[in-house]
């Protein structure tokens, strides 16, 4: 069942100094589609296009044209105040984490609650179910520069989770991490995927880490999607 459709999707960009006249295409005719379920990985080099897709995916930007859905809703035009929702079934983490310097990990994890307005003892008790999926249990009141790069990440990752979204985009999420801390991460990513049903997007321009938890792949080059399928498929050698 489809969960994001990408349909000839073309984003351009005023060019910085050209001029009125001026336009780069970051995004050029890209179609795809993921599936509820999937670990989707979209690969691709510095520049193919991939940050972008992700912006049209949750609405920071909008097309140029083409149309974009999510969770069953064209969200093209789709007017802001509308967006929210489904803003709130999609989580996202990041390669530097984004977390906030001056709040404990555990308040970073309650932040979205609070944006949310949960009540405080059911934020407490989402705070330490979470902590413990991520097996931070004991580092809930560090803050993040007491932390290595894997503990900052799974950080980010229950932080996502926090309001139980559908969709967890994730952009170049292990990009800034060494191999062995890659796995690990990529371990808790694919229990994201299995335990909860929480279908992922992955964008990365590692290769290894496409073939090691994705199902799906796109591949990206110069806006253009240029390959998308089976992971096995796309990766086979010729
Ligand atoms: P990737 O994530 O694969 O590195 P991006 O989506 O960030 O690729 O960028 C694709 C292309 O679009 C690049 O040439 C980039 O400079 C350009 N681009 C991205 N965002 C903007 C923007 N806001 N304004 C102008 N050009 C942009
Ligand atoms: P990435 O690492 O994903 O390629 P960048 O560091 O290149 O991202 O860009 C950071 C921000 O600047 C993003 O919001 C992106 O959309 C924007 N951006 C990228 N390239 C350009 C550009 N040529 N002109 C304007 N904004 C840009």
């Amino acid at each position: 069942e489809p969960i994001i459709v990408l349909s000839h999707v073309v984003k351009e960009f005023r060019q910085r100094g050209a001029g009125a006249a001026g336009t780069a295409r970051a995004v050029d005719d890209a179609s795809l589609v993921v599936d509820a379920g999937d670990i989707f990985g979209i690969i691709g080099y510095s520049g193919a296009g991939k940050s972008t897709l992700v912006r049209l995916i949750n609405a920071l930007e909008r097309p140029t044209s083409g149309t974009v859905s999510v969770l069953g809703t064209d969200i093209t035009a789709l007017p802001e105040s509308k967006l929210r929702p489904i803003r709130r079934k999609i989580g996202m983490i990041f390669q530097q984490f984004n977390l906030f310097s001056t709040k404990t990990v555990a308040q970073n994890i309650a932040y979205p609650l609070q944006l949310d307005h949960w009540r405080k003892d059911y934020q407490e008790r989402r705070v330490a179910e979470l902590l413990e999926f991520v097996g931070l249990a004991e580092h809930a009141d560090k803050y993040p520069s007491q932390l290595s790069g894997g503990q900052k990440q799974r950080v980010g990752i229950a932080r996502a989770l926090a309001t139980n979204p559908e969709i967890l985009l994730a952009d170049e999420a292990t990009s800034a991490l060494d191999p062995e801390t890659t796995n690990e991460v990529m371990g808790l990513l694919k229990r994201v995927n299995e335990e909860f049903g929480i279908t992922i997007v992955l964008i990365t321009h590692q290769m290894n880490v496409v073939q090691q938890i994705a199902n799906r792949v796109a591949v990206m080059s110069a806006g253009r999607v240029v390959e998308c399928g089976d992971v096995y498929d796309v990766f086979a050698a010729p």
